[in-house]
Parts: C-alpha cells; structure tokens; sequence
C-alpha cells in the first residue's frame, strides 16, 4: 500500500528490513548497546557483517528514542539508522519515546540528504509494544515530519508477517 505527501511516498510492505536494496538507510530496532542480539538487530549485524558492530561501539550507550547513524557495511544499503524503542510498560511515556524513534531517525536522514528510508515495527518484537497502538504512532509520526523534510521522497514500512501487515494496513487507512 503507497500514499503521497507532497512529493513524499509513503509505503507498507510485507518483508525483510536486510533485502531493501533500492532503499538508503535501513532502520534498526537497537538495544542500548548497538550490539547484534535476537530479532531484526540481529538478522541485520548478521548480514553487515563484524565491520558494523565495530562502528557502532563508538557511539553506545544510546538513549531510548534516540538515532544514530553508521555506514551499511555488507548490506545493500549504504546506512543504517539504529533506533532505541521503549520496552513497553517499562519505558514511560512510551507513545512519545516511540514517536520519538520514527522522528528522529526521520531527521537524521534527511540531514544526511538520503532520498530513501525503511522502518520495522519498533519495539513490538521482544520490547513488547502492541503492534496496533505502534502503527498508528508510527504512521501519524510519518504524516507529522513531512511536511518538514527536505531530501526525503519515500518511507517504507517493511513488516515482518502477513498478520503484522494487516494491522499496518489497517492503520495505514485510519491516518491517510
Ligand atoms: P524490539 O526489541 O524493538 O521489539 P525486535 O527486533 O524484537 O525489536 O522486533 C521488532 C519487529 O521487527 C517485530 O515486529 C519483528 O517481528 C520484526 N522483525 C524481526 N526480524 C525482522 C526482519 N528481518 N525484517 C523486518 N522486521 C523484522
């Protein structure tokens, strides 16, 4: 599913955040200590290869809704934009901290000028944050920051099951 923003695409897919390849920063759903853990942290330092986690050790520790950005190494995208999600119930208040994750991470791209930029679903593997509540937050974040960005033309939201599609389908439709 696609929709425009001015000159904006903005765009919902079923698949794997480390096989965008026509994309310039892939995000990634970080712990605090960028290191390669389970989920999507994992399948992506796994493809990058040791180089990324090396790059990384210089910028952690990182704040929850923080984003840093580190060079892609061996995946087809040249960045990756490493994202702090809150753990839910934990992380207070946890809507504004997972907003915060899209917009920043949404304004460190377009400082950098990359045309292209793809999220998971933040915090709602192992951090637990319900994935109908975070795609609302996530789609309202996007239709927020548009409006300001001035290198950005598409934002892709890449789902990782057809059950997690369709709660973004649904959200998708509520906001745009
Ligand atoms: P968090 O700790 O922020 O919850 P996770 O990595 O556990 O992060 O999960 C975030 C979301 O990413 C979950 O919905 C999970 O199903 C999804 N996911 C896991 N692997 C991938 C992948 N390779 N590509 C896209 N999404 C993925």
């Amino acid at each position: 599913m696609k929709t425009t923003i001015g000159p904006i695409t903005i765009e919902c897919f079923e698949g794997d955040i480390t096989s965008q390849s026509d994309i310039d920063a892939i995000v990634n759903a970080a712990n605090a200590h960028l290191a390669p853990g389970g989920g999507v942290a994992g399948a992506i330092h796994r493809k990058a290869g040791p180089g990324l986690y090396e790059e990384c050790k210089a910028l952690a520790p990182i704040q929850t809704g923080e984003a840093v950005i580190t060079s892609g190494h061996g995946l087809p995208n040249p960045f990756v934009i490493h994202c702090l999600g809150p753990v839910y119930g934990i992380d207070k208040p946890e809507a504004k901290l997972l907003a915060n994750c899209y917009r920043n991470a949404l304004k460190l791209a377009d400082e950098k000028k990359l045309n292209s930029i793809a999220f998971p679903a933040i915090s709602t593997g192992i951090f637990g944050y319900p994935i109908t509540e975070a795609a609302l937050i996530a789609f309202r974040t996007f239709a927020e920051e548009s409006p300001k960005l001035q290198h950005i033309r598409t934002i892709r939201m890449v789902l990782f099951s057809e059950k997690d599609l369709q709660e973004h389908l649904k959200a998708f439709q509520q906001v745009f």
